[in-house]
């Protein structure tokens, strides 16, 4: 046992990805059953909490949509109430995407840790295993209530808020975007080195999918920004660069579109650091505030899209939207 004697009850909720894929020859990795198993046949996880496994899904997470995210979600917030945390297993390429949307939209302050692994089922050197005991551990851990949702890969802590898939391969794949990791797993123990600050919640019953992301290129044109005009979405995310400036040519297409009641967030293509209002030339992020865009601080493309999701989901007006940012 860890931090004290009393052991906590921990619902291990599945989706897939590679954590729950093997090999096969002639066909890749594809999905498999195996991890049910393996989990049960883990003794390490029968020391630290009394376990149980729901099979939620078995999807590859390029699978996953904002409607499945949401239905998690819900699933995740009733459960939970009979449990002292939960474990989320999810494939690496849109967790972040997942771990942010439960993060905003969770009513529970009770913890919830999403895990994952770069290998598959049958490869040397298995990394799904110890990370899921690791979030296990975490699960189990005083420490976590009230950090908000959290991700466990390769022994360390992340917030949903900060966490980024930086390599397509990596074991260390999984890092705190522009910040340290929030602590860390060694052997049996669960190091917290700092809290985050970061307390955003949107308590929705539903979510708004009709929002659009663009990542801003040198030279790029307008017909990106036309396509959500045309296609009436309801947000429209733009990746900008630096601290959130763009062509000239764009600044008449955000002005049809924020007319046609479309609300468009700037945010940064660049790695780290917050969008601002400080250069004033055409296309300048102070230009794209004059005309109703409005700036969406430190979060990337992908996350920023979720909470656009969210806030248009919860609120209809596009003028309480606007409070948020
Ligand atoms: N393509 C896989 C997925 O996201 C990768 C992984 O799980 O690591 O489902």
């Amino acid at each position: 046992m860890t931090h004290n004697d009393i052991k906590k009850k921990i619902l291990i909720v599945m989706t897939g990805g590679t954590i729950a894929m093997r090999y096969d020859v002639g066909e890749g990795v594809v999905p498999s059953d195996d991890l049910v198993n393996s989990i049960r046949s883990f003794p390490q996880l029968d020391e630290v909490a009394e376990i149980n496994v729901h099979e939620f899904s078995n999807i590859p997470s390029p699978h996953m949509t904002p409607e499945r995210m949401f239905e998690l979600a819900k699933f995740v917030d009733i459960s939970i109430i009979d449990y002292d945390g939960v474990v989320i297993t999810h494939g690496t390429d849109t967790l972040e995407e997942t771990a942010y949307l439960l993060d905003l939209v969770l009513t529970t302050r009770k913890p919830v840790v999403f895990t994952a692994a770069m290998r598959s089922g049958n490869e040397v050197g298995l990394d799904g295993p110890r990370n899921i005991i690791g979030a296990v551990r975490v699960a189990s851990h005083p420490d976590s209530l009230d950090n908000g949702v959290l991700v466990v890969m390769n022994d360390e802590i992340h917030t949903a808020r900060d966490v980024v898939k930086a390599d397509t391969g990596m074991l260390n794949s999984f890092i705190s975007q522009g910040n340290m990791s929030l602590g860390i797993i060694d052997n049996a123990d669960v190091i917290f080195h700092r809290k985050s600050m970061h307390k955003e919640k949107i308590w929705t019953e539903k979510i708004d999918k009709n929002v659009d992301l663009i990542k801003a290129t040198v030279g790029m044109d307008d017909r990106y920004i036309q396509a959500s005009i045309d296609k009436k979405a309801h947000g429209l995310v733009i990746e900008a660069f630096g601290k959130g400036n763009l062509p000239p040519v764009l600044v008449p297409a955000i002005k049809r579109a924020i007319e046609a009641g479309i609300v468009v967030i700037i945010v940064s293509r660049t790695y780290t650091g917050r969008v601002l209002p400080e250069y004033g030339y055409d296309g300048g992020s102070i230009s794209l505030v004059d005309i109703g865009a409005l700036l969406g601080s430190d979060l990337r493309g992908p996350k920023a899209r979720i909470k656009l999701m969210c806030l248009l989901g919860r609120y209809e007006s596009a003028d309480l939207v606007k409070k948020f940012y």
